[in-house]
């Protein structure tokens, strides 16, 4: 993939409130798009990150969560412009996975066609 995945990068809400610094796990390879009764609603590409490669530099105090279902997944969003920045995994804890339409300088358009994960027959639900 031709996108430039120099690390770390700024990941910036909407609104500016919320700033975080990531480094992607796998560059652009691990971007997903999900069905689940959430995803489905977000609309979001998520990119994967490893736990200790997500810092917030701006705005932890405007993070908003929300949980649902078996309340594994931890979902955060900018408690201001509503923009989803990222979220802790069900299917991987040690993994946060982030808003790639977020990230400054990408263009989600240029990820291509991006596989869609396993969201309504969840793996942890089997
Ligand atoms: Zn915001």
């Amino acid at each position: 993939m031709t996108t430039p995945q120099t690390p770390p990068h700024k990941l910036t809400c909407h609104c500016g409130a919320v700033e975080l610094s990531v480094k992607l796990a796998d560059g652009f390879n691990t971007a997903r798009r999900c069905d689940c009764s959430f995803c489905r609603r977000r609309g979001a590409i998520a990119v994967s990150v490893n736990l200790g490669d997500l810092q917030v530099v701006r705005g932890a105090d405007q993070l908003s969560l929300y949980t649902w279902g078996t309340h594994t997944a931890k979902h955060y969003f900018c408690s201001v412009c509503g923009i989803y920045t990222h979220h802790q995994r069900r299917s991987n804890p040690n993994e946060y996975g982030v808003n790639a339409g977020a990230l400054e300088g990408i263009n989600p358009r240029d990820l291509g066609d991006v596989p869609w994960a396993e969201g309504v027959n969840h793996p942890s639900d089997r």
